[in-house]
């Protein structure tokens, strides 16, 4: 829980970190809600100012709630890319899959944030560079404009382009696992795609081929 103190009370919305584990600041990407009550104050926040953290984090996109498998799918939109970039920053997951494969989907290009740090920086890395060469696939679309790639990411599952784009097999319920991170509708039109693969959902007692959580409340 990120907030501000507003009239002598904390106002607190869920986010994500998207800071690595091991990392000593912590970093949050975030949505700019027009007249929002949190995000309309927080855009304005300058260096030095203070915020609220909740001590205690919680959440489903854990790699222990997914049994082994060999491809990593990471589905984001919007901002449910957050918790994705400090997946890919964490060593122990390239240890755990032969590859990582990370869609952010938008309506426009412009709101693809950390394009530039995908796929320029990171790769690059001193610590991660290697891993992620070797490993991280980064897949971008957009729904409302022209772009390499176009579309839904779940058109994008159901008509097979995103596995020809990347000259990889579909969906198995052997080998590939999957984190969603979306809207409502994204989240239930992946599970509902994902279900018909015989996919099944993860949870801490019974891990399972994938796993969801909100980018936000509707
Ligand atoms: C589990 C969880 C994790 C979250 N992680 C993040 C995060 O990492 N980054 C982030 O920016 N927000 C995140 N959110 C949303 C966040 O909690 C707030 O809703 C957001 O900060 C806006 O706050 P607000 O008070 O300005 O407006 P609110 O009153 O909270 O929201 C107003 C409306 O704006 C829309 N909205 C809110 N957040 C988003 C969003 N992220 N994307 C698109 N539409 C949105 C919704 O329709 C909502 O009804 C998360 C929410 C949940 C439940």
């Amino acid at each position: 829980m990120v907030g501000l103190e507003v009239e002598g009370k904390p106002l607190m919305r869920a986010y994500s970190i998207a800071s690595a584990n091991y990392e000593e600041d912590l970093e949050f990407f975030s949505i700019k809600v027009p007249n929002g009550p949190l995000t309309s104050r927080l855009q304005h926040l300058k260096e030095g100012d203070p915020i609220l953290i909740g001590k205690r984090p919680s959440g489903t996109l854990i790699v222990d709630n997914l049994l082994r498998g060999k491809t990593l799918w990471l589905l984001s939109t919007g901002t449910g890319l957050a918790p994705f970039l400090s997946v890919i920053r964490d060593p122990s997951v390239y240890g755990r899959y032969e590859r990582i494969v990370l869609t952010h989907t938008c309506r426009n290009v412009r709101e693809l944030a950390y394009r530039d740090y995908l796929t320029q920086t990171l790769p690059q890395d001193e610590f991660l560079g290697e891993f992620v060469r070797e490993k991280l696939i980064y897949y971008p679309s957009v729904t409302r404009e022209d772009f390499a790639n176009r579309g839904r990411i779940t058109d994008l599952i159901a008509n097979g382009k995103l596995f020809g784009d990347l000259g990889v097999e579909p969906l198995s319920v052997e080998h590939d696992r999957l984190m969603l991170c979306g809207s409502a509708q994204m989240l239930k039109d992946t599970r509902a795609l994902l279900e018909a693969y015989g996919l099944q959902e993860g949870s801490q007692s019974s891990p399972g081929h994938y796993v969801v959580e909100r980018a936000f409340a509707s």
